[in-house]
């Protein structure tokens, strides 16, 4: 199928950007960025935008920089940059362990680690990243600019904080300590397909035990989340398979599965134990 009609804008700078999401937003207009996700659904007519305001001509967001102590990724950096690291230490190790999990390399040559937040699908492992390791969204529009913590961006399958006329101009990472620990599970049935469940743990070690553990887990609800009582099983204990056992058996409890077949609630709950468990495992192996 071809997509339906609509007016294409290219704006230079953000400010052009905003300023024309500030007059299409309320007629369908969105964002083009990647356009690996809004280009298909356009063609499928899922999204029929009357607008679009691409930003790959916009000077500036191809940045990729680090900046008081936190990786601020531009709106137009592509998933392809982080195939190799981006930073020293566990940051940009673990980026460049997880982006190859992202579907195939020529989309990860065109679409953008800010454009998979903003779609926000739940099995997106960008979205697990940024919920787990508790990233901050900057957004701007004729308003003025905001941050918003991944806390509160994520809202549902495929819903976000940003408002319609916002741009996402920069997520911002934080630079993980060199003694951190981290480690990627992603369970698929082919390789590039979307995650059915992933998880992705980070800790530390003090005096051989294991302290701020994060563990995330996402494609199994409406969008990737820690999972507070699998840290709480994490803290303070040896990073040994009793303590891992016990966090993926607290993330299981914890996880409610949305699945248009509700019988496979119990199927993803075993798959995110297992998941848990191997992202632990990876992590204790990491350094
Ligand atoms: C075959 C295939 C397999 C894939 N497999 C995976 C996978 O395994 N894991 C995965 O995570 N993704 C996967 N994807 C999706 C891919 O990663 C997309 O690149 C990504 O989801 C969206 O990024 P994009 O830059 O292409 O955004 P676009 O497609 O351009 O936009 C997506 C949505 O986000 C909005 N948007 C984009 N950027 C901004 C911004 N800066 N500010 C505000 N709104 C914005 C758009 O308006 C649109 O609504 C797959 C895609 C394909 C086609």
């Amino acid at each position: 199928m071809k997509p339906g009609q609509f007016a294409y804008h290219a704006p230079k700078t953000v400010e052009e950007a905003v300023a024309m999401l500030a007059t299409v937003a309320a007629h369908e207009g969105r964002v083009l960025a990647g356009g690996q996700s809004l280009v298909p659904a356009m063609a499928l007519r899922l999204a029929l935008p009357a607008h679009l305001v691409d930003i790959n001509g916009v000077a500036g967001l191809e940045r990729l920089a680090t900046d008081a102590g936190e990786l601020a990724i531009g709106a137009c950096v592509r998933h392809a940059r982080f195939e190799r690291p981006v930073v020293e230490g566990p940051l940009g190790r673990l980026l460049a362990g997880v982006v190859r999990h992202i579907a195939h390399y020529p989309i990860r040559t065109r679409g953008t680690f800010c454009g998979s937040l903003a779609n926000a699908d739940p099995a997106s492992e960008w979205c697990l990243v940024a919920a787990t390791l508790g990233a901050k969204m900057v957004a701007k529009s004729v308003r003025g600019t905001r941050t918003i913590a991944a806390a509160d961006f994520f809202q549902g399958m495929m819903a976000t904080a940003l408002e319609p006329d916002e741009l996402l101009v920069e997520a911002r990472l934080p630079i993980l300590p060199p003694d951190t620990h981290s480690g990627f599970y992603e369970f698929n049935r082919r390789a590039g397909d979307f995650a059915i469940v992933m998880a992705l743990a980070v800790y530390r070690i003090e005096h051989g035990v294991i302290v701020d553990p994060r563990v995330g887990v996402g494609g199994v609800e409406g969008h990737p989340r820690r999972i507070a009582a699998a840290e709480a099983a994490l803290e303070g204990r040896a990073p040994a398979i009793e303590a891992f056992r016990a966090a993926a058996d607290a993330a299981a409890k914890a996880v409610e599965p949305i699945d248009s077949k509700p019988e496979l609630a119990g199927y993803k709950r075993d798959v995110t134990r297992t998941a848990v468990r191997r992202a632990l495992e990876a992590a204790e192996k990491s350094l």
